[in-house]
Protein backbone atom coordinates (compact mmCIF):
# COMPACT_ATOMS: atom_id res chain seq x y z
CA UNK A 1 0.00 0.00 0.00
CA UNK A 2 1.27 3.32 -1.01
CA UNK A 3 2.69 5.42 2.12
CA UNK A 4 1.19 8.84 0.65
CA UNK A 5 -1.19 9.82 -2.40
CA UNK A 6 -0.98 12.97 -3.70
CA UNK A 7 -3.85 14.36 -5.34
CA UNK A 8 -2.39 17.14 -8.15
CA UNK A 9 0.87 17.91 -9.42
CA UNK A 10 1.20 21.43 -9.04
CA UNK A 11 3.91 23.16 -7.19
CA UNK A 12 2.48 21.79 -3.64
CA UNK A 13 1.90 18.64 -4.89
CA UNK A 14 5.57 17.90 -6.30
CA UNK A 15 6.88 19.45 -3.24
CA UNK A 16 4.98 16.81 -1.04
CA UNK A 17 6.28 14.30 -3.23
CA UNK A 18 10.04 15.54 -2.63
CA UNK A 19 9.80 16.30 0.93
CA UNK A 20 7.63 12.68 1.51
CA UNK A 21 10.57 11.05 -0.87
CA UNK A 22 12.98 12.46 1.15
CA UNK A 23 11.84 10.77 3.83
CA UNK A 24 11.67 7.57 2.66
CA UNK A 25 7.91 7.18 2.04
CA UNK A 26 6.33 5.23 -0.85
CA UNK A 27 4.87 8.30 -2.98
CA UNK A 28 2.19 7.99 -5.99
CA UNK A 29 1.13 11.33 -7.62
CA UNK A 30 -2.61 11.41 -9.39
CA UNK A 31 -2.77 14.39 -11.95
CA UNK A 32 -5.87 14.64 -14.53
CA UNK A 33 -4.04 16.57 -16.78
CA UNK A 34 -0.54 17.76 -16.74
CA UNK A 35 2.29 18.44 -14.12
CA UNK A 36 2.49 21.81 -13.58
CA UNK A 37 -0.66 23.00 -12.91
CA UNK A 38 -1.45 26.90 -12.79
CA UNK A 39 1.89 27.76 -13.23
CA UNK A 40 1.94 25.85 -16.92
CA UNK A 41 -0.13 29.26 -17.94
CA UNK A 42 2.24 31.70 -16.41
CA UNK A 43 4.64 33.04 -18.67
CA UNK A 44 7.35 34.30 -16.09
CA UNK A 45 7.91 33.91 -12.81
CA UNK A 46 9.88 36.52 -10.69
CA UNK A 47 9.07 36.37 -7.70
CA UNK A 48 10.17 32.43 -6.28
CA UNK A 49 13.07 33.46 -3.76
CA UNK A 50 16.60 32.92 -5.30
CA UNK A 51 15.28 32.77 -8.70
CA UNK A 52 15.20 36.13 -10.67
CA UNK A 53 13.16 34.88 -13.63
CA UNK A 54 12.25 31.25 -15.08
CA UNK A 55 9.07 30.62 -17.25
CA UNK A 56 6.19 28.74 -15.64
CA UNK A 57 6.44 25.54 -18.06
CA UNK A 58 10.59 25.91 -16.96
CA UNK A 59 9.52 25.92 -13.16
CA UNK A 60 6.99 22.53 -13.87
CA UNK A 61 9.75 20.74 -15.63
CA UNK A 62 12.33 21.76 -12.81
CA UNK A 63 9.81 20.36 -9.88
CA UNK A 64 8.73 16.90 -11.88
CA UNK A 65 12.20 16.12 -12.85
CA UNK A 66 13.26 16.70 -8.97
CA UNK A 67 10.27 14.48 -7.71
CA UNK A 68 10.59 11.77 -10.33
CA UNK A 69 14.38 11.52 -10.01
CA UNK A 70 13.84 10.70 -6.14
CA UNK A 71 11.69 7.87 -7.16
CA UNK A 72 8.09 9.74 -6.93
CA UNK A 73 5.41 8.21 -9.14
CA UNK A 74 3.16 9.89 -11.35
CA UNK A 75 -0.38 8.39 -12.74
CA UNK A 76 -2.18 10.63 -15.15
CA UNK A 77 -6.14 9.82 -14.04
CA UNK A 78 -8.41 11.86 -12.45
CA UNK A 79 -9.60 11.21 -8.84
CA UNK A 80 -13.68 11.04 -8.10
CA UNK A 81 -13.56 10.66 -4.13
CA UNK A 82 -11.64 9.84 -1.02
CA UNK A 83 -13.14 7.04 1.69
CA UNK A 84 -12.05 6.83 5.49
CA UNK A 85 -11.43 3.13 6.18
CA UNK A 86 -9.98 4.77 9.63
CA UNK A 87 -6.65 2.48 9.02
CA UNK A 88 -5.93 3.88 5.50
CA UNK A 89 -7.73 5.54 3.05
CA UNK A 90 -9.59 4.22 -0.36
CA UNK A 91 -9.20 6.35 -3.52
CA UNK A 92 -11.64 6.21 -5.79
CA UNK A 93 -9.89 6.54 -9.34
CA UNK A 94 -11.82 7.12 -12.88
CA UNK A 95 -10.35 3.33 -13.59
CA UNK A 96 -10.84 2.08 -9.84
CA UNK A 97 -9.65 2.51 -6.83
CA UNK A 98 -5.98 2.42 -4.58
CA UNK A 99 -5.50 2.23 -1.40
CA UNK A 100 -3.02 4.84 0.51
CA UNK A 101 -2.03 5.04 4.46
CA UNK A 102 -2.47 8.86 4.04
CA UNK A 103 -3.46 11.41 1.08
CA UNK A 104 -2.67 14.89 0.36
CA UNK A 105 -4.99 16.66 -1.28
CA UNK A 106 -2.98 19.57 -3.43
CA UNK A 107 -5.24 19.64 -6.77
CA UNK A 108 -5.24 23.55 -6.86
CA UNK A 109 -8.05 25.62 -8.73
CA UNK A 110 -10.03 25.93 -11.66
CA UNK A 111 -9.97 29.46 -13.82
CA UNK A 112 -13.23 30.90 -13.29
CA UNK A 113 -15.70 31.37 -16.31
CA UNK A 114 -17.46 34.88 -17.13
CA UNK A 115 -20.75 33.10 -17.15
CA UNK A 116 -21.97 35.48 -20.67
CA UNK A 117 -23.66 34.44 -23.78
CA UNK A 118 -21.30 33.60 -26.54
CA UNK A 119 -18.35 32.43 -23.59
CA UNK A 120 -18.98 28.83 -24.25
CA UNK A 121 -19.96 28.30 -27.47
CA UNK A 122 -16.61 30.45 -28.64
CA UNK A 123 -13.91 28.58 -26.61
CA UNK A 124 -11.29 27.38 -29.07
CA UNK A 125 -12.87 30.36 -31.78
CA UNK A 126 -11.06 33.15 -29.25
CA UNK A 127 -12.50 32.46 -25.90
CA UNK A 128 -9.56 31.60 -24.03
CA UNK A 129 -8.19 30.87 -20.15
CA UNK A 130 -4.89 30.66 -20.73
CA UNK A 131 -2.64 33.55 -22.81
CA UNK A 132 0.40 31.56 -22.78
CA UNK A 133 -1.35 28.57 -24.38
CA UNK A 134 -2.85 30.62 -27.25
CA UNK A 135 -1.67 33.89 -27.20
CA UNK A 136 0.42 32.88 -30.47
CA UNK A 137 -2.72 32.12 -32.24
CA UNK A 138 -3.42 35.76 -31.72
CA UNK A 139 -0.22 37.41 -33.23
CA UNK A 140 -0.83 40.73 -34.88
CA UNK A 141 -4.62 40.94 -33.66
CA UNK A 142 -6.52 42.78 -30.80
CA UNK A 143 -6.99 40.34 -28.02
CA UNK A 144 -8.93 41.50 -24.96
CA UNK A 145 -7.90 40.46 -21.54
CA UNK A 146 -10.43 40.29 -18.46
CA UNK A 147 -9.44 40.48 -14.84
CA UNK A 148 -7.90 42.72 -12.41
CA UNK A 149 -5.84 40.49 -10.67
CA UNK A 150 -2.01 39.31 -11.25
CA UNK A 151 -2.93 37.14 -13.82
CA UNK A 152 -4.84 39.53 -15.79
CA UNK A 153 -2.07 42.06 -15.53
CA UNK A 154 0.38 39.26 -16.65
CA UNK A 155 -1.50 38.26 -18.82
CA UNK A 156 -1.90 41.31 -21.28
CA UNK A 157 1.75 41.92 -21.17
CA UNK A 158 2.04 38.93 -21.87
CA UNK A 159 -0.03 39.27 -25.15
CA UNK A 160 1.34 42.59 -25.43
CA UNK A 161 4.38 41.74 -26.88
CA UNK A 162 2.55 39.41 -29.73
CA UNK A 163 -0.63 41.50 -30.28
CA UNK A 164 -1.43 44.32 -32.22
CA UNK A 165 -3.48 45.91 -29.32
CA UNK A 166 -4.40 44.42 -25.93
CA UNK A 167 -7.26 45.94 -24.40
CA UNK A 168 -7.45 45.38 -20.40
CA UNK A 169 -11.33 45.29 -18.95
CA UNK A 170 -12.06 45.78 -15.55
CA UNK A 171 -14.87 45.95 -13.29
CA UNK A 172 -14.32 48.39 -11.16
CA UNK A 173 -11.50 51.01 -10.86
CA UNK A 174 -8.56 50.08 -8.73
CA UNK A 175 -6.74 46.13 -9.67
CA UNK A 176 -6.07 44.14 -7.09
CA UNK A 177 -2.65 42.57 -8.78
CA UNK A 178 0.57 43.58 -8.12
CA UNK A 179 2.07 46.98 -7.80
CA UNK A 180 4.94 45.84 -10.20
CA UNK A 181 3.02 44.59 -12.55
CA UNK A 182 0.25 47.33 -13.01
CA UNK A 183 2.86 49.76 -13.55
CA UNK A 184 4.63 47.78 -16.58
CA UNK A 185 0.44 47.24 -17.21
CA UNK A 186 -0.43 51.20 -17.42
CA UNK A 187 3.02 52.55 -19.20
CA UNK A 188 2.92 50.31 -22.00
CA UNK A 189 1.99 51.38 -25.09
CA UNK A 190 -0.03 48.79 -26.58
CA UNK A 191 -2.38 47.71 -23.70
CA UNK A 192 -5.45 50.41 -23.29
CA UNK A 193 -6.81 50.11 -20.08
CA UNK A 194 -11.06 49.72 -19.31
CA UNK A 195 -11.99 50.21 -16.18
CA UNK A 196 -15.52 49.75 -14.93
CA UNK A 197 -16.77 47.62 -17.60
CA UNK A 198 -18.50 44.35 -16.95
CA UNK A 199 -18.37 41.97 -19.94
CA UNK A 200 -22.13 41.30 -21.30
CA UNK A 201 -22.09 38.99 -24.19
CA UNK A 202 -18.85 37.75 -26.64
CA UNK A 203 -19.90 38.15 -30.03
CA UNK A 204 -19.17 36.80 -33.41
CA UNK A 205 -20.47 34.79 -36.44
CA UNK A 206 -18.02 31.49 -36.05
CA UNK A 207 -14.89 33.32 -34.47
CA UNK A 208 -15.17 36.24 -31.49
CA UNK A 209 -15.43 39.48 -33.30
CA UNK A 210 -16.11 41.86 -30.52
CA UNK A 211 -17.19 41.88 -26.68
CA UNK A 212 -19.87 44.05 -25.49
CA UNK A 213 -19.42 45.83 -22.33
CA UNK A 214 -21.30 47.77 -20.00
CA UNK A 215 -20.26 50.70 -18.06
CA UNK A 216 -20.78 50.64 -14.66
CA UNK A 217 -21.06 53.84 -13.80
CA UNK A 218 -23.30 55.57 -16.50
CA UNK A 219 -24.95 52.45 -17.51
CA UNK A 220 -24.29 52.82 -21.23
CA UNK A 221 -23.43 49.58 -23.79
CA UNK A 222 -20.70 49.22 -26.12
CA UNK A 223 -19.37 46.88 -28.24
CA UNK A 224 -15.51 46.96 -28.62
CA UNK A 225 -13.93 44.81 -31.45
CA UNK A 226 -11.53 42.56 -30.43
CA UNK A 227 -10.25 38.67 -32.05
CA UNK A 228 -9.83 37.51 -28.93
CA UNK A 229 -11.12 37.39 -25.21
CA UNK A 230 -8.65 36.40 -22.57
CA UNK A 231 -10.91 35.38 -19.33
CA UNK A 232 -8.60 36.27 -15.67
CA UNK A 233 -10.57 36.65 -12.75
CA UNK A 234 -9.96 34.69 -10.50
CA UNK A 235 -9.84 30.64 -9.62
CA UNK A 236 -12.63 28.57 -7.87
CA UNK A 237 -12.23 25.45 -5.60
CA UNK A 238 -13.08 22.05 -7.12
CA UNK A 239 -13.29 20.26 -3.77
CA UNK A 240 -17.27 18.70 -4.24
CA UNK A 241 -15.89 15.31 -4.61
CA UNK A 242 -14.48 15.68 -1.30
CA UNK A 243 -17.32 16.50 0.64
CA UNK A 244 -19.18 15.69 3.20
CA UNK A 245 -15.64 13.51 4.72
CA UNK A 246 -13.47 16.97 4.17
CA UNK A 247 -14.40 19.70 5.40
CA UNK A 248 -14.89 23.16 3.07
CA UNK A 249 -15.58 26.42 3.95
CA UNK A 250 -18.53 28.29 1.96
CA UNK A 251 -16.50 28.58 -1.19
CA UNK A 252 -15.33 25.23 -1.51
CA UNK A 253 -12.13 25.57 -0.08
CA UNK A 254 -10.86 22.82 2.17
CA UNK A 255 -10.76 23.85 5.78
CA UNK A 256 -7.17 22.93 6.79
CA UNK A 257 -4.74 24.16 9.50
CA UNK A 258 -1.95 26.32 9.00
CA UNK A 259 0.05 22.56 9.49
CA UNK A 260 -2.15 20.94 6.43
CA UNK A 261 -4.21 19.22 8.64
CA UNK A 262 -7.85 18.34 7.73
CA UNK A 263 -10.36 17.39 10.09
CA UNK A 264 -9.86 13.73 9.05
CA UNK A 265 -6.18 12.23 10.55
CA UNK A 266 -4.16 11.34 7.82
CA UNK A 267 -6.09 13.46 4.87
CA UNK A 268 -3.98 17.00 4.56
CA UNK A 269 -4.64 19.56 2.22
CA UNK A 270 -1.73 21.85 0.83
CA UNK A 271 -1.80 24.80 -1.84
CA UNK A 272 -4.41 26.68 -3.60
CA UNK A 273 -7.12 23.99 -2.63
CA UNK A 274 -7.33 24.97 0.69
CA UNK A 275 -8.83 28.00 2.60
CA UNK A 276 -5.95 30.16 2.94
CA UNK A 277 -4.90 34.10 2.60
CA UNK A 278 -1.98 34.15 0.15
CA UNK A 279 -1.78 31.86 -3.24
CA UNK A 280 2.08 31.76 -4.30
CA UNK A 281 3.91 29.14 -5.48
CA UNK A 282 6.00 30.05 -2.46
CA UNK A 283 3.12 29.35 -0.44
CA UNK A 284 2.23 26.00 -1.91
CA UNK A 285 5.75 24.66 -2.11
CA UNK A 286 5.95 25.45 1.69
CA UNK A 287 2.09 23.44 2.08
CA UNK A 288 3.43 21.01 0.10
CA UNK A 289 6.77 20.05 2.44
CA UNK A 290 4.80 20.84 5.84
CA UNK A 291 1.89 18.35 4.40
CA UNK A 292 4.31 15.76 3.50
CA UNK A 293 6.32 16.43 7.11
CA UNK A 294 2.93 15.94 8.53
CA UNK A 295 2.19 12.57 6.64
CA UNK A 296 5.37 11.64 7.92
CA UNK A 297 4.53 12.10 11.37
CA UNK A 298 1.74 10.41 11.38
CA UNK A 299 2.83 7.31 9.65
CA UNK A 300 5.77 6.93 12.81
CA UNK A 301 2.39 7.22 14.87
P1 LIG B 1 -7.74 37.22 -8.37
O1 LIG B 1 -6.58 37.81 -7.68
O2 LIG B 1 -8.82 36.59 -7.57
O3 LIG B 1 -8.38 38.37 -9.28
C1 LIG B 1 -9.54 38.12 -10.03
C2 LIG B 1 -9.95 39.41 -10.70
O4 LIG B 1 -11.07 39.16 -11.54
C3 LIG B 1 -10.34 40.51 -9.73
O5 LIG B 1 -9.80 41.73 -10.15
C4 LIG B 1 -11.85 40.50 -9.80
O6 LIG B 1 -12.41 41.77 -9.63
C5 LIG B 1 -12.13 40.05 -11.21
N1 LIG B 1 -13.39 39.32 -11.33
C6 LIG B 1 -13.83 38.30 -10.56
N2 LIG B 1 -15.02 37.84 -11.01
C7 LIG B 1 -15.33 38.60 -12.09
C8 LIG B 1 -16.44 38.61 -12.98
N3 LIG B 1 -17.45 37.74 -12.85
N4 LIG B 1 -16.44 39.52 -13.96
C9 LIG B 1 -15.42 40.42 -14.10
N5 LIG B 1 -14.34 40.44 -13.29
C10 LIG B 1 -14.30 39.54 -12.29
O7 LIG B 1 -7.30 36.08 -9.44
P2 LIG B 1 -5.94 35.88 -10.25
O8 LIG B 1 -5.45 37.13 -10.83
O9 LIG B 1 -6.18 34.71 -11.14
O10 LIG B 1 -4.92 35.41 -9.12
C11 LIG B 1 -5.20 34.22 -8.37
C12 LIG B 1 -4.16 34.05 -7.27
O11 LIG B 1 -2.89 33.81 -7.86
C13 LIG B 1 -4.03 35.32 -6.43
O12 LIG B 1 -3.80 34.92 -5.11
C14 LIG B 1 -2.81 35.99 -7.01
O13 LIG B 1 -2.10 36.78 -6.05
C15 LIG B 1 -1.97 34.80 -7.45
N6 LIG B 1 -1.11 35.17 -8.60
C16 LIG B 1 0.12 35.65 -8.32
C17 LIG B 1 0.96 36.03 -9.35
C18 LIG B 1 2.32 36.54 -9.04
O14 LIG B 1 2.68 36.59 -7.87
N7 LIG B 1 3.12 36.92 -10.03
C19 LIG B 1 0.55 35.92 -10.68
C20 LIG B 1 -0.74 35.45 -10.93
C21 LIG B 1 -1.56 35.10 -9.88
P3 LIG B 1 -12.37 42.52 -8.20
O15 LIG B 1 -10.97 42.98 -8.03
O16 LIG B 1 -13.37 43.59 -8.36
O17 LIG B 1 -12.79 41.48 -7.19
Amino acid sequence: MTDVLIIGAGPAGLTAAIYARRAGLSVKIYESSMYGGQILTTPEVENYPSIKKISGWELAENLYEQASSLGAELVFEEISGIEDLGTHKRVLTASGEEEAKTVIIANGAKRRKLEVPGEDSHLGMGVSYCATCDGAFFAGKVAAVVGGGSTALEDALYLANLCERVHLIHRREGFRGQQTLLDAVTSHEKIEIHTNRVPLEVVGDGPVQALRLRDTVSGEEETLPTDAVFVAIGLSPDNGKFAPLVKLDESGYILASEDCHTNVPGIYAAGDTRKKSLRQIVTAASDGAIAATEAFAYLQG
